[in-house]
């Protein structure tokens, strides 16, 4: 018996009497927990204190993400990154433990106003319903979007009915399936786009592009030609005027070249496909999941993952400035692996860790 079972306080708890929560194990695991909840128990607690190792891409599909494991040295694969684009803060994935992970960094829950799930595997999404209820509990009255999988509008609303939970704020679930890169979402700073990837159940990546930037005014004639403020805003906005004497002034003479517009885009659980680079047209910095290294080549296929040697091939085809490693199979006690073979392939390369903030580049 790989599993004991303890009544607790109105708790079952689920004692994991395995070193390894692999494939192998997880069928168990996850009739048990099937059983129990069936019988009417929805408060499980599973111990993992004797197991070392979780295979996150055997567990994910049931309640167990690799960041329960212990002996990971600290390295958690969580799931979920916050991207703060002119004033609008983006949540891309819900994984359990998201709210405490927002508060222990000091990130602002309330500011969130818009929510991007990937797939419906647990350590994508299992974060949200608390988060909401969070939300709701510290006053919240302003709405939320949330983009994902049309299956979460209906899991939301069966655990917010059979919790009598009422949110305070507005929340608008808008489901997504995309067979091609299709914006979804845009206003007058950003627009997100939501494209396909290749997983064992749907799964979605995003973009998050900057929009139309203003034009730097070339200052020294500017200054010469005497322009007022309102001259000024026209020409940086790249709009053409005439002047009171007749002559027309065109922006391009008094402006400098645009910025690059910047895309930050995600892949979460995905392997390797020709159509990815399609997508990711435009992107300048890359987050892609980076579950094995590519001795496990073979196992990446199988779970419908990929290798970091994968992630770096794609941001060499996709000519991306940034490339970010994450979701890191808990088999790696160490990730400097990882990094170095991505690093090999494709030099500008991070290894992401819980509470790291970088600027897209
Ligand atoms: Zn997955
Ligand atoms: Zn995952």
């Amino acid at each position: 018996m790989n599993f004991k079972i303890e009544a607790k306080n109105n708790v079952l708890l689920i004692h994991a009497l395995v070193e390894r929560l692999d494939t192998h194990s997880a069928p168990e695991l996850k009739s048990i927990l099937t059983f129990e909840h069936k019988k009417g128990q929805n408060k499980i607690l599973i111990n993992l204190e004797k197991t070392k190792f979780c295979d996150s891409s055997g567990l994910s599909a049931i309640l167990v993400g690799n960041r329960m494991c212990k002996d990971t040295n600290g390295i958690f694969a969580l799931s979920n990154i916050l991207v703060i684009c002119n004033n609008r803060h983006i949540l891309i994935d819900c994984g359990e433990g998201t709210q405490l992970q927002l508060r222990k960094f000091n990130l602002p829950i309330q500011r969130i106003n818009t929510i991007l799930i990937s797939h419906l595997h647990g350590d994508h999404f299992y974060g949200l319903p608390g988060l909401l209820g969070t939300m709701s509990l510290l006053g919240r009255t302003t709405g939320i979007e949330i983009f994902g999988p049309a299956d979460l509008g209906d899991i939301l609303a069966v655990i917010f009915k059979g919790s009598q939970t009422k949110l305070d704020f507005p929340f608008t679930f808008h489901p997504i399936a995309p067979t091609a890169r299709t914006l979804i979402f845009e206003d007058a700073a950003l627009c997100i786009y939501a494209f396909p990837l290749k997983h064992r159940i749907p799964c979605y990546g995003y973009a998050v592009q900057e929009k139309h930037q203003r034009f730097r005014l070339d200052i020294d004639k500017v200054e010469e030609a005497g322009f007022s403020h309102d001259h000024r805003k026209l020409l940086s906005e790249g709009v053409d005027f005439q002047r009171m004497d007749g002559t027309w002034i065109k922006y391009q003479d008094y402006t400098l070249a645009k910025p690059e517009v910047k895309m930050y885009a995600y892949c979460s659980d995905t392997m390797p496909f020709k159509k990815l680079t399609e997508y990711l047209d435009g992107t300048t910095t890359l987050y892609h999941e980076s579950t094995f290294m590519e001795d496990r080549k073979q196992r990446a296929n199988e779970t419908f993952h990929s290798t970091a040697s994968d992630a770096a091939n794609q941001a060499v085809k996709s000519k991306v400035k940034q490339l970010l490693l994450g979701h890191f199979s808990s088999r790696y006690s160490q990730i400097d692996g990882l990094l170095a073979e991505a690093s090999n392939l494709f030099k500008n390369t991070r290894a992401v860790r819980d509470g790291d903030q970088f600027e897209i580049l």
